[in-house]
Order: structure tokens, then C-alpha cells, then sequence
């Protein structure tokens, strides 16, 4: 397996520990998991317990202290081991880091170690069931009442959102305004009357984890659940963000690519075919080549990536590169690793079967790879004199 630029002993062991709690506590019942379309609840207060959560989330506020290199090695696994029900890596990676970024420091305090403890699963809702890139179109409304905001609006597509009891969510404060009139407001969902979850939705793949429709009707949050000091932060703080969750689904895909290629490495080996191990033959040998040449590609750039986002110096167009040119990249691998296993490859209980169906999904959440291209196209054109 590749090593990343920056592994070290202290990374090593984080990652053996995170595989042994996932061979234990979330690989048994995949199966049953996906079926149901959701993991069971008190497998999110065992990750809290096994200091899985919130990682890259500072100590004070109960989270791992670590870094964002802590947080790559456990949701990279997760991927890497095909167990992909705890929607850890938006929860941790994403989510807690809104809420660490943004908030007051007393909601600091209230949320982050209850997110760390599993008490609270975080969610974020943008998309709407009428828009999804065009995230400017949303038309999910709160009106200030007293000090309390009126939602109404629905989401869908929501990572845990038939699990998620903290929920980011991005609503048109001024909707006569485009990006200017979003804001993310926090939502208890335990706390708030006029909330409703609707269909766990089945999916292609990542059938163990949770993706739900949510319905918001004349909800009412506190105002002090604005996150940031003023209303209309939304767009900025999204596109703040979105550039860690860009690289995480790059190196996420990565993991993926590199389970398919050893997935098939050791299939073609044992393989006979025309009385030969397939991997002698030379089509074999030469997909897996450029296989493991994509592999290599991606993982140099997701390093580059990474020391940039660990300075505080990631670029848009960066995050953009890596999300879209990776997760295609994987998607040509598993692919090309499917057909190397013939019809095995379309068998479930193969991986590599598993692994196909989970990646798709991969080029288009985070923003689409096409929406990567147009953000990577817009930062070419200021460099027109
Ligand atoms: C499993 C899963 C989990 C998800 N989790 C979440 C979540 O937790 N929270 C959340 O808010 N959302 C979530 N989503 C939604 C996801 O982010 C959106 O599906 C995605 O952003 C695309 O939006 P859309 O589906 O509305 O497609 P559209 O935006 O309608 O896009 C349709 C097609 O048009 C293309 N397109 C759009 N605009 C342009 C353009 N300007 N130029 C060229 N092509 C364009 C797109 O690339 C795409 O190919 C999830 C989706 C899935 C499937």
C-alpha cells in the first residue's frame, strides 16, 4: 500500500486502530445495515468511545486535537474497508468543523463534545429537490420573528438525515438576494416542533448509510443558531469549507482505488485462464499498470493538497483538481478492476462489486466534477490580462 508523504508512527497506529473497530464493530453488520439503510444508533456513541469522532476537532472542545491528516487516515480506512453506513466523514470532517469555525464559543462548548461523544450526528443541508449546484437557487426561507426564525422549505439527498439531531442548515434569510441571502442556521432537531424527516432513500450504493429527505414546516429555531455574527455568511462560509471536503472525497476515492487494485491483483493472480494465471496475461498486466500509475498520480497530488490545507493555504482550484481528476480517476479504475474479474465483478459478494456501486457517488457529491471544472475554468480566466 502507498504511503503518504506525510504518514508517520503515531498516523500508523490511528489507522491500525481505526481498521480494528471497523473489522469489529461496523463489518459484522454491514449487511444487516444495509438493508435497513441505516446503521444502528449506538454504534455512533462506540466510535465516540473509541476517539473516532471528531478527530481534527480542538481538545477543549472534547474533540482528538489532531490534525486534518488524523481525520484523512480514519474516514480513508472507512472507505478502504467498504463499511460506509457511520457518515463519519461528514459528521467529524465536515460538520464539527462548521461549528468549530463558526460558532459562539458557549455553542462550542455545548455542541462539539456531544458530537464527539455520538450524542449528537451532525448533518448538513444545502441540496433542495429543485436545486443542488445552482446552490444560490435554494429556496428554503427563514423569516426573523421575535428572536426566534420561521423555516419552512424541504432538503434532500441529506447524508444522515434520518439520524442527524444537529443539523447545519443553509436557508435564504433574504431571498430577494442570491448568494448574499444565505445563511446557515443550526438546528436542533430534538428541541424544535415543525420538523420532519421523510423517505430514507435507496441508493446505487453506500446502502449502509443514511441519506433522507427533511421537511421544515414553520419550524422555529432560536436566532442565537445563526452561525456567524451576522445573517447572510452562508455562501462564504460554504465555499470556506467546501475545499476540506473536496480533498476528502479525493482521498477517500483514493482508498477505494487502491483496495480495487489489490482486490485484483490478488484475483488475477489466482485466476486460470487458458492455462495461465491471468495476471501473466499481458492486457493484465498492462491495465493494472496503468491502474496503479492513476493510484500513484493521485495520491502524489492529495499529498500536495494536504500540506497546503495543513499551512492554511488551500486554493479553490487545488481542491477542485484533486476532487474531480481523482474520483474520475477511480471511477476508470474500478471499473477496469470489475472487468478484470469477469463475471465475478458483478457478483456482491466480491468487493470489488461493492466497490463500484460505492464510488459512483463519489464525482457527483462535494459539487459535481463538472461544477469542479467550471470553478477551476473561472480562476484560469483572471489570469486574462
Ligand atoms: C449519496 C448522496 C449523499 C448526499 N449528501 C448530501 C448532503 O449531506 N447534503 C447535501 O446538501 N447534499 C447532499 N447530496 C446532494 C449532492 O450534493 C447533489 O446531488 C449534487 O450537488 C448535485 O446536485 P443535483 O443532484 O441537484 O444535480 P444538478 O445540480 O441538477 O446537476 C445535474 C447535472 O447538471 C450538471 N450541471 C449543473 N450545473 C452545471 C454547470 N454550471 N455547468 C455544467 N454542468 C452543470 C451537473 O454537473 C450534473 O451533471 C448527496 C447526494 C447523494 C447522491
Amino acid at each position: 500500500m502507498r504511503q503518504p508523504a506525510w504518514m508517520d508512527p503515531e498516523l500508523e497506529t490511528l489507522r491500525d486502530s481505526a481498521r480494528r473497530f471497523y473489522e469489529t464493530e461496523l463489518l459484522p453488520h454491514e449487511e444487516r445495515w444495509g438493508r435497513q439503510q441505516v446503521v444502528d444508533r449506538e454504534v455512533w456513541y462506540k466510535a465516540g468511545a473509541a476517539g473516532l469522532l471528531c478527530p481534527g476537532i480542538r481538545e477543549e472542545y472534547g474533540g482528538g486535537g489532531g490534525n486534518f491528516t488524523h481525520e484523512i487516515v480514519i474516514f480513508s480506512e472507512q472507505g478502504r474497508m467498504l463499511c460506509p453506513g457511520l457518515g463519519n466523514s461528514l459528521h467529524s470532517g465536515i460538520v464539527a468543523h462548521y461549528i468549530q469555525n463558526f460558532a459562539t464559543e458557549e455553542q462550542k462548548r455545548e455542541w462539539l463534545p456531544r458530537m464527539a461523544s455520538g450524542e449528537l450526528v451532525g448533518g448538513l443541508a444545502m441540496t433542495e429537490p429543485g436545486t443542488g449546484s445552482d446552490l444560490q437557487s435554494i429556496r428554503t426561507t427563514a423569516r426573523r420573528e421575535g428572536d426566534e426564525y420561521v423555516i419552512n422549505g424541504a432538503k434532500t439527498y441529506i447524508t444522515n438525515g434520518s439520524t442527524a439531531n444537529l443539523i447545519c442548515l443553509v436557508v435564504k434569510t433574504d431571498p430577494e438576494q442570491g448568494a448574499r441571502g444565505i445563511s446557515i442556521v443550526v438546528v436542533e432537531t430534538d428541541k424544535v416542533q415543525g420538523f420532519r424527516r421523510g423517505r430514507t432513500l435507496a441508493k446505487v450504493g453506500l446502502h449502509s448509510q443514511d441519506t433522507a429527505e427533511l421537511f421544515f414546516d414553520d419550524m422555529r429555531v432560536p436566532c442565537a443558531n445563526l452561525l456567524g455574527p451576522q445573517e447572510g455568511q452562508g455562501f462564504r462560509q460554504l465555499m470556506k469549507e467546501l475545499g476540506r471536503e473536496r480533498v476528502i472525497t479525493a482521498a477517500m476515492s483514493l482508498a477505494c482505488m487502491e483496495r480495487a487494485i489489490d482486490e485484483t491483483l490478488q484475483f488475477t493472480a489466482n485466476r486460470k485462464v487458458f492455462g495461465q494465471s491471468l495476471m501473466q496475461m499481458q492486457n493484465t498486466r498492462f491495465k493494472l499498470a496503468e491502474c496503479e500509475t492513476k493510484a500513484a498520480l493521485a495520491g502524489a497530488f492529495i499529498d500536495q493538497c494536504v500540506a497546503k490545507l495543513l499551512q492554511g493555504k488551500l486554493d479553490n482550484a487545488s481542491a477542485s483538481m484533486a476532487k474531480w481528476w481523482v474520483t474520475d480517476a477511480c471511477g476508470q479504475v474500478v471499473d477496469e478492476c470489475v472487468q478484470l474479474h469477469g463475471g465475478a465483478g458483478y457478483m456482491l459478494e466480491y468487493p470489488i462489486a461493492r466497490l463500484y456501486q460505492n464510488v459512483r457517488i463519489h464525482r457527483i457529491l462535494a459539487g459535481t466534477n463538472e461544477i469542479m471544472k467550471e470553478l477551476i475554468a473561472r480562476d484560469l480566466e483572471q489570469r486574462v490580462v
